[in-house]
C-alpha cells in the first residue's frame, strides 16, 4: 500500500499543485497530532514553530488532505470541521462532551452488528458509518 507521504504528492501532482515545505510541514503536524483538530487548532499548534505559516495555508491544506482522502472531515455540533486520519476500513464512534468539547473514540462490535443489521433490514449495503453520541463527560459531571 502507498504511504501517506505517495498519497499526498500523487494527490498534488495530479491536480498541479506543488509540493511546498508549507504543505508538507501542515501534513506532518496532522498526523503527528491528536486527532479531531480544526484547522484554527492546528494552526494555532503550528504558529510557534512555524510563525511563517498563515491559516489560510492551514485551511487549505486540510481541504487538500479530506479531498484526497488522507483525512476524514468530522462535524461534531460545533460548526468546526474536525479532521483525523482517514484510515478506511476502520469504523471507530464518537462520545463527544458538548461542555469541554472532549472526545472519546471508542469501537463496539456490538453496534457494528446492529448497524450491519439495520441495512440489510432495508436491503442496503453498508458503506460506512457514523455514530455521535452526545453528553457530558466525566470531569463536567464533577464540577
Ligand atoms: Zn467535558
Ligand atoms: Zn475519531
Amino acid at each position: 500500500m502507498a504511504s501517506v507521504q505517495d498519497q499526498f504528492r500523487a494527490y498534488l501532482a495530479k491536480h498541479n499543485l506543488k509540493v511546498t515545505r508549507q504543505r508538507q510541514i501542515i501534513l506532518d503536524a496532522f498526523l503527528s497530532s491528536p486527532s479531531h483538530l480544526s484547522a484554527e487548532e492546528l494552526y494555532i499548534r503550528l504558529r510557534k514553530k512555524h510563525p511563517n505559516i498563515g491559516y489560510a495555508t492551514v485551511y487549505r491544506t486540510m481541504k487538500i488532505l479530506a479531498e484526497s482522502g488522507i483525512a476524514a472531515e468530522r462535524h461534531f455540533g460545533d460548526r468546526q470541521t474536525r479532521y483525523e486520519p482517514n484510515t478506511g476500513e476502520d469504523h471507530h464512534y464518537h462520545l463527544i462532551c458538548e461542555e469541554c468539547g472532549n472526545i472519546v473514540e471508542f469501537e463496539d462490535l456490538q453496534i457494528d452488528f446492529l448497524l450491519q443489521k439495520a441495512a440489510s433490514a432495508h436491503d442496503y449495503t453498508l458503506s460506512h458509518r457514523r455514530l455521535e453520541i452526545y453528553g457530558r463527560c466525566p470531569k463536567c459531571q464533577n464540577k
